[in-house]
């Protein structure tokens, strides 16, 4: 039997340079190969799961033998419905992988030569499916705890007699809200988005299994940790390491998720928050992993996450609300 795709080297060395040279056939024989990895690249009907299909040879379409659904190579997965060829959803994974500090959409939409709303989706359906790998997780062993501030920038007046103290509440928007990490060390890691740290303690709770050692910052939110894991805790404004107490991993992932804001897209807030930290955890996770092989695993997420809901038809819905 040929070896399977994913494993070959032509796959773990995969590469944006490598997609552009694609042949059309090359480019759809990769995709069926990496979006039916389990069934060594041959279809698989995505609403029975049956193997037995006809192909057709004039039409790149299947048909069930079973329940006669026909399908294409990206129905049921976040591609369905796509304007754009095969190669360039595979170039734009590609991308937007090796955006260590993410990708914005409007570079996207330069690179690959489509509209801004087209990459737009492309990114965020993207991110979705890099998310949906840390619905399931749990933690344990040596976890760090930590949380940062991210949206809600209020401009300071031009001139000083109109500026107002930014850090008093009825002086900010309320639209700031607290990325918290649950990160293992040397593991992976699990953000969610709350308005404040001390409302992630029962997410805590849930994904940290019990027996993990728990390291946290000063911060009294964590107090309520002590209860339920043995915590060390680490007083940043006296020092950052305190024996083997520290937050450093989870500081690291705050500081990619920061350059991400700052450096790409300038304003990360709001509803979308929690997809870019999905985003950034796994990039972080997946940080030492060859280039290929993180173009796989995205591009394996993609092709195994269904239609997005969220996405799906994004931009006819908005014009629908916006007429
Ligand atoms: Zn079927």
């Amino acid at each position: 039997m040929a070896q399977h795709f994913l494993l070959s080297k032509q796959a773990r060395t995969l590469s944006l340079a490598k997609v552009i040279r694609m042949s059309d056939a090359e480019a759809y024989e990769a995709f069926k190969a990496i979006r039916w990895a389990e069934n060594n690249g041959e279809a698989v009907c995505p609403r029975c799961g049956s193997v037995e299909v006809y192909t057709y040879a004039a039409r790149k379409i299947f048909k069930c033998k079973g329940c006669e659904a026909q399908f294409s190579v990206t129905t049921a997965t976040i591609f369905a419905s796509r304007k754009m060829s095969i190669r360039n959803l595979l170039a734009a994974i590609a991308i937007f992988v090796n955006g260590a500090k993410g990708m914005s959409a409007l570079q996207l939409s330069r690179d690959l030569d489509c509209q801004y709303k087209t990459a737009f989706v492309l990114a965020h359906k993207l991110r979705e499916a890099m998310g949906a790998e840390l619905k399931d997780r749990k933690l344990s062993g040596h976890v760090e705890v930590d949380g940062a501030y991210f949206g809600g920038y209020v401009k300071p007046e031009n001139r000083k007699e109109d500026r107002k103290d930014r850090r008093l509440k009825e002086n900010q928007t309320g639209k700031r809200r607290v990325v918290v990490i649950v990160r293992e060390r040397g593991g992976k890691s699990y953000p969610e988005v709350f308005r404040s740290e001390d409302q992630s303690v029962e997410m805590i709770r849930s994904r940290v299994e019990a027996g993990t050692t728990v390291y946290a910052d000063e911060a009294s939110s964590w107090d309520a940790l002590h209860g339920s894991y043995d915590t060390k805790r680490v007083n940043h404004s006296i020092n950052f390491k305190d024996e083997d107490a520290c937050t450093n991993q989870a500081e690291s992932y705050f500081s990619r998720l920061r350059r991400a804001e700052i450096g790409t897209h300038h304003l990360i807030s709001g509803r979308y928050l929690v997809a870019y930290a999905r985003e950034m955890a796994w990039r972080e996770d997946n940080r030492r992993v060859s280039n290929g092989e993180q173009f796989l695993m995205a591009a394996g997420a993609a092709l195994g996450h269904p239609v997005s809901r969220q996405w799906k038809g994004y931009w006819q819905r908005r014009a629908a609300f916006t007429i």
